[in-house]
């Protein structure tokens, strides 16, 4: 290929990046990743780096599996494209469809499939308003979520995510999508005990159906433990007093599973991990390890039943795509014979567990948490409170680019350092993975004393 100065010069005249600026791509320089094998990434100047967020927390099964290629190219030649509207259907998406029904927890036994996650959570807000609607409630319209949600980042999704500088821009949200706090103790628990926090986050699901009423709500949605928003892993009080309300009022629980399912929490699903029985689940990323675009939302038989009665009018051209959907059972066959699920609850979540709340010993550190094979930490500027950089997100940014040099993917939110890493990780390169972060924060410290 071409030199890497002019690839980046192309790219940076001719390719728009999500979430970048073009003065970024043009002062620093795009890195380009060339290949990819296990866990490492290799960029076109030759370093290998670790990547400890799995792409955007996707190749659960790690990168370079020829089996996935083997079958994409075997369906690209049999069937690489047909449609799944007006009647007609195909073997992969058939077969997918059995296998997630087989996994997914409870009733939770239809998928109406969609190309993202973004995708699915757009199905999500039509279905949960279409579902009472033809249950005779047409006012249960009003979606809750939470602040600092990420859902994806079409007009639908991103309303219903809370991130405010995402709302700032093109109009968002879409009317009745309302936001409730999230279950942040760290940032936001003050001198709160964090079981309290937590009780007293989730009540808020209930004050907020009681001031809106209860003929308006049609669904809560959150993630199991939240991802793009800065790993927030709630207390322990929270979902059990979400369920509740949930039941009590009759409103849909919408689980997004895109960052926790297919294992990354240590189970099939994070609902499992935190306890919950949504009706529907978001799903997409580890479904097919990010190794072809797919996504879905499982729904409960009931929900099936309602939705199917009558047309819904609603689907992509790419829902249930054949190479997708032949891909993505691949990939949940391997997960499955190669006990990657109990690979990540048994053996690696636990070591992965000791070694990085090890962290929290370091100077900038201010808390270390894991679930499974997702954690994050907090950087602070003083180890003995919990009080914020004056700046936010400058220290987070240091230790990014500290990361990078160290060739360690690590990202940040605000300031908080954020890992993801391939479920398919051994210890032996977990061991590695510590070490390069904490090289990088030895030298993140370093730089904000200067
Ligand atoms: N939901 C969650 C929890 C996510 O983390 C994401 C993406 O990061 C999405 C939805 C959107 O998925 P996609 O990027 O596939 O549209």
């Amino acid at each position: 290929h071409l030199p890497t100065a002019e690839l980046q010069a192309l790219d940076a005249a001719h390719h728009m990046h999500p979430f970048t600026t073009n003065d970024e791509l043009a002062e620093k320089g795009v890195r380009i990743i060339t290949r990819a094998s296990g866990i490492y990434l290799t960029d076109s100047e030759g370093n290998e780096i670790l990547d400890a967020m799995a792409g955007l927390w996707c190749v659960n099964i790690g990168y370079g599996r020829d089996e996935l290629a083997d079958v994409a190219a075997r369906q690209m030649r049999e069937l690489p494209y047909y449609n799944t509207f007006f009647m007609t259907t195909h073997v992969p998406v058939i077969a997918l469809a059995k296998k997630i029904a087989e996994l997914a927890p409870g009733d939770l036994n239809h998928v109406f499939f969609a190309g993202s996650g973004s995708e699915a959570n757009d199905t999500n807000i039509r279905m949960v308003r279409h579902y009472w609607a033809e249950k005779g409630k047409p006012t249960k319209s009003i979606i809750i979520s939470r602040n600092n949600a990420y859902h994806g980042s079409s007009v639908g999704s991103g309303s219903l995510g809370g991130m405010s500088a995402m709302h700032a821009q093109g109009g968002l949200p879409i009317p009745d999508i309302h936001h409730i706090e999230q279950p942040h103790w760290w940032a936001e628990g003050g001198d709160m005990d964090p079981e309290e926090f937590g009780l007293q986050r989730a009540q808020e699901l209930e004050k907020a159906i009681l001031e809106l009423g209860e003929d308006r709500v049609a669904a809560f949605i959150a993630e199991p433990v939240q991802g793009a928003g800065g790993v927030i892993i709630p207390p322990a009080s929270y979902w059990p007093e979400i369920q509740r309300i949930c039941d009590k009022y009759e409103i849909l629980l919408i689980a997004d599973e895109v960052i926790c399912g297919f294992g990354r929490t240590g189970n099939w699903f994070g609902s499992e991990t935190m306890g919950i029985r949504p009706d529907i689940m978001t799903i997409a990323k580890g479904l097919s390890s990010g190794y072809a675009p797919i996504g879905g939302s499982i729904v409960s038989d009931e929900v099936a039943a309602v939705i199917g009665a009558s047309e819904f009018n609603h689907g992509y051209t790419y829902s249930g795509h054949p190479v997708a959907a032949a891909v993505a059972l691949e990939n949940l066959r391997i997960l499955e014979e190669e006990g990657v699920v109990a690979h990540v609850r048994d053996v690696a979540g636990p070591y992965l567990k000791e070694k990085w709340e090890a962290l929290g010993d370091h100077p900038l550190v201010g808390e270390a948490k894991i679930v499974g094979m997702m954690g994050s930490i907090a950087l602070v500027p003083n180890k003995n409170s919990r009080a914020p950089f004056a700046e936010a997100g400058t220290a987070g940014f240091v230790c990014r680019e500290r990361c990078f040099a160290n060739n360690l993917v690590m990202r940040h939110v605000g300031d908080r350092m954020i890992i993801s890493p391939p479920l398919v990780i051994t210890t032996e390169e977990i061991d590695v993975m510590i070490g390069r972060a904490r090289t990088a924060l030895d030298e993140c410290y370093a730089e904000l004393q200067k």
